[in-house]
């Protein structure tokens, strides 16, 4: 509803017939519908502010150029691996029930989480005003700001061979109003053997090394210093 504000003492002030201000935001802020308001105000603020408006030059610009609400504060972020692969290739979180252990950001207030806390592409959890959902929603607790993130399933990747020490994206989250700024790779991978084609499932990677022995190619296996970092797609 719109607010009225009081403005009798400015007028017997001014002498003057106060000038009526109206306000209407259509962005679909925190999902609002329409947001109006109203306000008296004396000449010379009725003016400062039509000076501040031609000064930004925002009426210059076309609303059809304007990019959609929607992606307000959404960004994708990847996260990249890379590892040194012994005899192994192809590997790969596995499973809907994978657990991606992350420490996010508040794009807010900037609070970083303390503790580890996973999302998984088995959950899916519906956003407000129909926006489609989210691997995980969660209410910022120093702000309260509820902010969101998604696993993008048909970006998770393998990491081969070729990719040897190099940083690959192995999966793209997208998020609203947080960003992951730290993973820690645990239990859940799998990989298997360059030649023999051996299945290692169960790998930790916890210890950023993990080491095993292919009995069909009569070699030792590993990965080894495994190490991560997070790019704005
Ligand atoms: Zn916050």
């Amino acid at each position: 509803m719109a607010k009225r504000l009081k403005t009798t003492k400015c007028m017997g002030r001014f002498r003057q017939k106060p000038r009526k201000l109206r306000y209407a935001n259509n962005s679909n802020y925190k999902n609002d519908v329409m947001i109006r308001k109203e306000a008296y105000v004396h000449k010379s603020v009725m003016e400062e502010l039509k000076r501040i408006i031609d000064d930004s030059e925002i009426t210059k610009e076309d609303d059809a150029l304007w990019p959609p609400p929607d992606r307000v504060g959404r960004q994708k972020i990847a996260l990249q691996l890379k590892a040194t692969l012994e005899n192994v290739t192809n590997l790969r979180p596995v499973g809907e029930d994978f657990r991606w252990y992350l420490k996010m950001k508040c794009g807010n207030c900037g609070e970083i989480s303390e503790k580890w806390q996973y999302i998984r592409l088995m959950d899916s959890v519906a956003l407000k005003g129909g926006r489609g959902s989210a691997s995980m929603v969660q209410k910022c607790k120093l702000c309260s700001r509820e902010n969101s993130i998604e696993i993008l399933s048909s970006t998770i990747k393998s990491y081969n061979v070729e990719d040897n020490e190099k940083f690959k994206t192995i999966v793209e989250f997208e998020c609203r109003g947080l960003e992951p700024v730290d993973f820690q790779p645990q239990a859940g991978f799998a990989a298997e053997g360059v030649e023999s084609r051996t299945i290692f499932s169960d790998i930790n990677l916890q210890e950023k090394d993990w080491t095993d022995y292919d009995e069909k190619a009569q070699e030792s296996v590993g990965i080894y210093e495994v190490t991560h970092q997070f790019v704005k797609c």
